[in-house]
Parts: C-alpha cells; structure tokens; sequence
C-alpha cells in the first residue's frame, strides 16, 4: 500500500490495541485519518486540527454519517470537531485526550515553531499517548531523482539520531516515554542502514496527573482555534 495509507494503518493499529476514548489529529489537512477513524466504535470524541482552514470546509462532507451508521446505534456516540488553529498555540479544548497524533507535520514547522509545538502538545495538552510521524532523511538517497528534501514546504528533515535526540528531550522535560517505530520499508540488505522511509515515535506520559508541570497554574481556558464544523 501507498506510504500514507501505511502511516495511518499504524495509528489504526495503535486504536485498536490501545482503545483510547478522545482523539485529536493535529495537521489532519483533508481529515483523511479522521475518516478512518471514525468507524472505531471505542472512540466517543474525534478533533481534527489543522492551520489551513479551507482544507478543512472542502474535505468535513466526508465525515458526516453514513445513512447505513443510523442503523447501528453504537455510532451516536462519536462527536466529531474540526478547528482551524496552529498547533504553535494553546487551546484548552484540546487537553485530556487519550491519544494525540502528529502524520507528517513536524517537518513543516520552523524549529522555533517545533518548539512551541513540543510546549502545547506534551507540556500543555498532555496526552496519555502520542504518535509523530515525520521523513526519515537516511532513507532520501532511495529516492530516484529527490535533491534536498522531500517536499519544497518542509523545514527539516532528519536523521534517526536526529529525530531520537528531539524525542528524547521532549521525554525528559515533559515526563513522557518513547518508542520508535516506522513505515515504508527499504529492500532488506539496506533495512539497517536507512532505516524505514517514515519515521515515527510513539509517547507515553508516565507523569501523575497531580504532577505540577510548566503550564500547572494554567487553568484558565484559551480558545486560540476556531471551531469550523461539529459532527454529533
Ligand atoms: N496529517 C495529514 C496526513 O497524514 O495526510 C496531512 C499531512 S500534510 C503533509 C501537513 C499538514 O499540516 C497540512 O495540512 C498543513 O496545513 C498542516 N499544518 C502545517 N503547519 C501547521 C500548523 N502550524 N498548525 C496546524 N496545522 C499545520
């Protein structure tokens, strides 16, 4: 299968093993993984959260229901929200989920907005999981005819060490575990040395939740993202 059908068959496999209840696709650009997921019965609230609004407005018809859903009651539950907002920013809508995911994003923020990013997501958000999936560079000269990076709007583009490095520290300033995984295989005599095409890690916040961390006085709500579209 297509690489980005790989990338969310292994959010889709995470879902199943994990069954987490509030779900939120930060970058979700054509909601395509929040399409998928919505036939997960265990998840009751799904958010997509994307800066580009009118992806959003041109792709949200998708997700309405199935006149067929109707018939099986199970699907009243899912409650579905897009907003147009950047992740560079707080919004109190966003915390307590079960799981956070980040396909192919990272790699289109400056590192300064990487920063920011790392702020809401693990020290403002604070998930219980979260998965990242961004280019593995190693895996470029695979690539028949690519100079530079993959894509003309990425920002970066790293190596394992350099994507393990991020995710390490990220860990140990905001009490998360990672493991690291990936998609798009490379034919195996080069498996080990490049890597998998798309590099992903997969957090654990192994905080208490009575921790304090940066943002513990921070209770007040924000409404930084603008609401587009609700699916009940
Ligand atoms: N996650 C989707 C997927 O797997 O197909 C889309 C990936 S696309 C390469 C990157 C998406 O990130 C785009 O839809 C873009 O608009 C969005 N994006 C870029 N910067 C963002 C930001 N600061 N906040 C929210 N979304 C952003």
């Amino acid at each position: 299968p297509p690489l980005h059908r790989q990338r969310h068959q292994f959010v889709i496999d995470f879902v199943q093993r994990n069954k987490p209840k509030k779900v939120a696709d930060l970058g979700c650009g054509e909601c395509t993984l929040l399409k998928k997921l919505r036939f997960h019965r265990e998840i009751e609230l799904l958010v997509g959260v994307d800066v580009n609004g009118s992806k959003l407005q041109k792709k949200k018809n998708g997700l309405a229901p199935l006149s067929a859903d109707y018939l099986q009651p199970s699907f009243n539950q899912l409650h579905i929200e897009l907003y147009q907002g950047s992740v560079t920013q707080k919004d109190s809508r966003l915390r307590g989920f079960d799981l956070v995911t980040s396909i192919e994003l990272i790699e289109h923020l400056t590192l300064a907005d990487l920063e920011c990013f790392s702020e809401v997501v693990f020290g403002y958000m604070t998930p219980l999981a979260v998965i990242i999936s961004t280019p593995n560079s190693e895996f470029n000269p695979l690539f028949p005819g690519v100079e530079g990076f993959r894509h003309s709007d990425h920002k970066f583009e790293w190596t394992r060490a350099e994507f393990r490095s991020w995710a390490l520290k990220v860990c140990l300033e905001f009490g998360y575990e990672v493991e690291f995984a990936g998609v798009g295989q490379a034919p195996s005599d080069q498996q080990e040395r490049v890597g998998f095409c798309s590099q992903i890690g997969v957090f654990h916040r192994v905080r208490r939740e009575n921790d304090c961390n940066m943002f513990c006085d921070d209770t007040e709500d924000v409404f930084s993202y603008t609401l587009l579209h609700i699916i009940k």
